[in-house]
């Protein structure tokens, strides 16, 4: 529910203008602009969204959605009507776009302009999440840009719908980058899932906000470490901070382990 309500709309819930001139005025319902309204409670963004002609779309509907997004720009993205695409404060997609319906783009319609906002990791790993978290395959995501530069398809290949966060996605794109052989989700038995592995034993684990706050997630995650160790595994653990805004630090601490060839050889326990 976004709060926000094109009249016709209401008029189907049995709104007529009387009412909705009466609760103009009291108040509890504003005019955005002609033919939509926003009760109080409305979303701020699909409100300024829709005030400023447009619909709520881009980076900023697929946060609506669900998706996990790197920071935020501070900025509402809005996608505006055809005759207004030259206009600076609007985001475009590749190729041809639908005509603007409702106060929200579809998610494969923000998507596509959100290739547009995103740098490639940060397109990688929100491509990463449409896949962890909706049913859409990576047929459909490509479908989505297939209008777009060559580059987006090929940043496609890199892709993988296992990474369970956005902080672990980044996480893998980069010990990539830098050269390094990294394993997603890797399986070990009496541990369970591991979210990354370089080398044979070093397992890095992305505590993103969403899974890792519980007490019994804390007490999961220690008695993980312990047993990992105890078969002869190194773990380190990287928050949202670490990955987004320490990142020099942590690759910097990995490399001296990697340099030490403490990923490699036969496993402590082994
Ligand atoms: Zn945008």
């Amino acid at each position: 529910m976004t709060g926000v309500y094109p009249v016709r709309e209401l008029k189907a819930r049995g709104f007529t203008d009387a009412r909705i001139r009466k609760l103009e005025r009291s108040g509890d319902l504003t005019r955005l602009r002609t033919g939509w309204y926003a009760e109080n409670a409305a979303d701020p963004a699909v409100r300024q969204a829709v005030a400023a002609g447009g619909v709520l779309s881009c980076v900023s509907a697929l946060r609506h959605h669900g998706i996990w997004l790197p920071p935020a720009d501070g900025r509402v993205h809005v996608r505006l009507p055809l005759r207004d695409r030259c206009d600076d404060r609007s985001c475009r997609g590749y190729g041809q776009m639908p005509p603007l319906s409702g106060a929200v783009d579809p998610l494969l319609v923000a998507y596509n302009c959100a290739a547009r906002c995103l740098d490639d990791e940060g397109f990688v790993a929100v491509s990463d999440s449409i896949l962890y978290k909706t049913d859409y395959g990576l047929a459909d995501l490509r479908g989505a840009v297939a209008a777009g530069p060559r580059r987006l398809m090929d940043l496609l290949e890199y892709c993988d719908g296992r990474a369970m966060s956005g902080t672990e996605s980044i996480a893998r794109v980069r010990f990539r980058g830098a050269g390094l052989k990294v394993k997603v989700q890797f399986y070990i038995r009496g541990v369970g899932y591991v979210d990354l592995l370089i080398g044979d034993r070093l397992i890095v684990e992305c505590d993103s906000r969403e899974f890792h706050t519980s007490a019994s997630n804390y007490q999961t995650d220690r008695t993980r470490d312990r047993k990992s160790l105890a078969d002869g595994y190194i773990t380190i653990r990287v928050t949202y901070e670490d990955v987004m805004f320490r990142w020099d630090e942590v690759l910097r601490d990995v490399l001296v382990l990697v340099k030490r060839r403490a990923h490699r050889g036969r496993r402590l326990g082994a």
